[in-house]
């Protein structure tokens, strides 16, 4: 049973509907029967900055292997150390499930980014999906067995991630959509606790599951080429033959690779993953979603 939840904001410092969202509740607590929420604004020195990070990508220093090593001492690695003190004190999880909040500069809208597809997650993603529009986003397969995301500190997590939005901005828009996700959080598993019975929403979940990272193809100067107008927003929607995907500085067009055709790309242009990747490769996939007993 899922019954003590962090919710984290601020893991990227220049992400800050997440940190309104930690304040807003820091400032006006909630009780949700049969819970206990608690707060976190997971990388107070880059928010303070607005920068995503000071030294290194926070929500990349969580591996366990990382974790247990004291020589690392830049700012991401030492506060990477002071979380996982907090939400994991002595390796035992001192919370069941982390809602770590994010937002993307590509047209995502609100996507449910799981570690695992565990019957608790996904049974969560459709309680969340049948309030708000939203899409389930599967992230283990781009990494080995160590998860390197601060959410993996408890047993059961979610990222929620919203956009369109820049870096460093709040939108009224972005702030509801992603509160109205942390609402129905906190609802599922609220009733689940008082109740005891998971909701019989439906029996599989619609997902995307990320199977590559594509870098941006390089000019002979060796500077990234631009995405194609084609492509720019078109998040989620299946890849289409000979569909140009890159520009270059002087017209000439990359279109879509055969294999590519009816996969689906997400993070499309994505501001904080310039200029490396271009877009994450994701294939559609139905899960059943089971049974968590
Ligand atoms: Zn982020």
């Amino acid at each position: 049973v899922i019954r003590r939840i962090a919710i984290v904001g601020g893991t990227h410092g220049n992400e800050l509907t997440g940190v309104a969202l930690v304040r807003d509740l820091e400032a006006r607590p909630r009780i949700t029967d049969g819970l206990e929420v608690r707060t976190l604004i997971g990388n107070p020195g880059a928010v303070e900055q607005c920068r995503r990070f000071v030294d290194r990508d926070l929500n990349r220093a969580f591996r366990p292997s990382e974790l247990a090593n004291p020589t690392l001492s830049d700012h991401e690695s030492r506060r990477a150390r002071e979380v996982a003190a907090e939400l994991r004190p002595d390796g035992e999880p001192a919370v069941d499930f982390i809602v770590d909040l994010h937002t993307t500069t590509s047209n995502m809208g609100v996507s449910l980014l799981l570690a695992s597809s565990h019957p608790l997650e996904l049974q969560l993603c459709a309680a969340i999906m049948a309030r708000v529009p939203s899409r389930v986003l599967l992230l283990g397969g781009l990494w080995g067995s160590e998860l390197p995301y601060l959410k993996t500190l408890a047993p059961h997590s979610l990222a929620i991630e919203v956009g369109p939005i820049p870096q460093g901005v709040l939108r009224h828009d972005i702030l509801e959509q992603t509160r109205a996700a942390v609402e129905a959080t906190l609802a599922h598993f609220s009733r689940l606790a008082v109740t005891g019975t998971p909701p019989a929403d439906s029996t599989t979940l619609a997902a995307f599951e990320a199977i590559e990272n594509v870098a941006y193809p390089l000019d002979a100067a060796g500077r990234p080429l631009v995405v194609h107008r084609d492509l720019q927003d078109r998040d989620w929607q299946p890849l289409e033959a000979d569909q140009p995907l890159f520009v270059a500085a002087d017209g000439t067009e990359q279109k879509c690779l055969p294999e590519w055709v009816g996969l689906c790309p997400v993070f499309i242009n994505e501001a904080a993953y310039y200029p490396d990747t271009a877009f994450v490769l994701t294939r559609q996939v139905e899960l059943p979603i089971g049974s968590s007993d």
